[in-house]
């Protein structure tokens, strides 16, 4: 296990009833797991889950395994197997052993299906798609037993063998638990265990026309792996029961200190879609620009925009574990980003809407460098070298002909100080034909590099600049949310709820030491927020800087 550093030791339900299995001697070490299945990337809900299995796993000295739950070869690609180890290890984490499939025990599988056929607990049954929903019955009332319930022991495992040889068509039968019609869990209604696909799987190749059925994969995956709490989100709270009769059922795992299923709430987040289907759509209709596009709630994506590892384990920290429902604030991720960047985060200077200016009293062509500190609070983090000269770039909504006392940035007449540089003055401006302003035309007073007007002019606004014969081009990807509403899961189609302004792209320049910044590596741009270079897109030749977040909480 990777050791992750300076984190408290949360607490929470599950960990409680570790904390007592450990206590009785149910068990002596604990064992996790986490298991997704390889149909699209991980986001931020995995997150919470990885946090928890593998967190638990690392505070406990116990282990946790990955294991890739594949058992819809159709939906499943082995890019995303690849995905979601990177994303894992990304995260700080790291699993127990080789990378489990749930494809590896498909042999087992197979055999623990003839074990309940044998013992008179499972059938083939030949209802099609339609009569098996009519029989099935419904929430109010009790379903009907299927005409093939009562096949013979020796005819089922005949006829699941042919199954297994491709012998009947997808759809035509499908291998069903004899449990309980009139269960009032749907899901023991004599659930299908085994079905006919004909497809390849990423694993497995062609060796199987007959795949399991997730919950009877999954327990006995668990078993397999001598997993003691196998935790997952509340929709499989019902399925618990399936999950128990599947182990009570089999000779090898019908012990008391078998695998145990435990469910928690899963993370929603505001403004979010959290599922991968539906984030898959994302991709496919091309409203984001792929997985790893900076808005998608992917680890990928918010790798990309910025985020850091540690600062999405705070996050999931903060979150909690409970079996609560909850709409988690899209500020809370932030602050947990904002907090970690403040502190850390080298300064730079970056002009989004960049005009001129022209300092007409500088008595020099060629510029001067001046020191500016890499942190206003870490004097340790060293400084940088800035180019000063006689033509700046500033942001164009930084200077106004006239303004009120409330704008403390360059009006028309009056003085501002250039961070980490010297007082300006405007003298005059140009504009352009559809009076946009294009440059400033100023003075400097060049004995305030670094101190205050000696004769005790007061000057309040600070803005920030580059030196233009310097200045780096560079392109900078404004990010706002993805969706218009709180809850875009509630709306039938995505198009109703996508934000159009989700995206806004500005073509500016940046300080000359930028043309060095590490992709994913995080800088405030002062007065802008925090930046860093995209990890596909940026160069040397062309740099382009994902907002990570602003420097105050927009969603206040
Ligand atoms: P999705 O709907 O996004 O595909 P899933 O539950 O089908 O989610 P899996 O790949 O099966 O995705 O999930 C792997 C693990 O991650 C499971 O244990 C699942 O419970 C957990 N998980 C998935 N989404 C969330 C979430 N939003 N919050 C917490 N845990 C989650
Ligand atoms: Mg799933």
């Amino acid at each position: 296990m990777s050791q992750v550093d300076n984190e408290v030791r949360p607490s929470n339900f599950i960990r409680n009833i570790i904390d007592e299995d450990l206590k009785s001697g149910k068990h002596t070490s604990v064992q996790t797991r986490f298991p997704p299945e390889p149909n699209g990337f991980l986001h931020i809900g995995h997150a919470k889950s990885i946090c928890l299995n593998f967190g638990i796993a690392q505070d406990y000295q116990g282990q946790c395994n990955l294991r890739f739950d594949d058992t819809n070869p159709e939906k499943e690609d082995i890019d995303y197997v690849h995905s979601i180890q990177d994303d894992v290890r990304w995260l700080g984490f790291d699993w127990s052993g080789e990378i489990r499939y749930s494809s590896n025990y498909f042999d087992q599988l197979h055999q623990y299906a003839v074990e309940l056929i044998t013992k008179g607990l499972a059938y083939v049954c030949f209802l099609n798609a339609e009569e098996t929903r009519e029989y099935r019955g419904t929430l109010k009332e009790p379903g009907k037993n299927s005409p093939y319930r009562d096949t013979s022991v020796e005819e089922n495992l005949a006829l699941f063998e042919k199954m297994r040889l491709g012998e009947f068509k997808e759809g035509e039968c499908a291998l069903r638990a004899k449990i309980d019609m009139a269960s009032p869990f749907m899901c023991m209604r004599d659930p299908v265990i085994y079905r006919i696909r004909f497809a390849h799987h990423h694993q497995t190749g062609d060796k199987w026309c007959i795949y399991p059925m997730y919950d009877f994969t999954h327990c006995i995956s668990d078993a397999i792996e001598n997993i003691t709490h196998s935790l997952c989100t509340l929709e499989f709270q019902d399925n618990r029961r399936l999950y128990d009769w599947v182990l009570d059922h089999l000779d090898d795992f019908n012990q008391p200190n078998r695998t145990r299923q435990y469910e928690f709430s899963r993370l929603n987040l505001e403004y979010t879609l959290m599922s991968k289907r539906k984030l898959n759509d994302l991709v496919t209709n091309n409203l984001v620009n792929g997985w790893d596009d900076p808005r998608m709630p992917t680890i990928a994506g918010l790798r990309r925009r910025g985020y850091t590892p540690a600062s999405i384990r705070e996050f999931c920290q903060r979150i909690g574990v409970t079996k609560q429902e909850n709409l988690i604030e899209g500020g809370v991720l932030d602050a947990c980003i904002r907090e970690e960047l403040n502190e850390n985060a080298p300064r730079a200077m970056a002009v989004l809407r960049p005009i001129k200016v022209v300092i007409e009293n500088y008595p020099s062509a060629t510029p001067e460098t001046i020191n500016a500190p890499m942190h206003p609070n870490k004097p340790e983090m060293g400084t940088r070298e800035l180019a000063f000269g006689k033509e700046l770039f500033i942001d164009a909504e930084d200077f106004r002909e006239s303004a009120n006392k409330h704008f403390k940035r360059l009006v028309l007449g009056k003085e501002v100080r250039l961070r980490n540089a010297y007082v300006i003055k405007a003298e005059r401006f140009e504009h352009d034909d559809e009076g946009n302003v294009t440059t400033v035309y100023c003075t400097y007073d060049n004995e305030t590099l670094g101190k205050n007007p000696s004769d005790g002019r007061k000057v309040k606004g600070v803005i920030h600049w580059v030196e233009a014969s310097t200045a780096k081009p560079a392109e900078f990807r404004i990010y706002n949310r993805l969706f218009t509403d709180a809850t875009p899961a509630a709306f039938d189609t995505i198009d109703e709820v996508i934000n159009s302004e989700s995206l806004v792209v500005l073509q500016g320049v940046a300080e000359a030491g930028l043309v060095n910044a590490e992709a994913e590596k995080a800088y405030q741009f002062e007065r802008e927020g925090y930046f860093c270079a995209d990890n596909k897109d940026s160069s040397k030749e062309h740099l382009v800087f994902n907002l990570t977040v602003p420097l105050r909480d927009s969603f206040a």
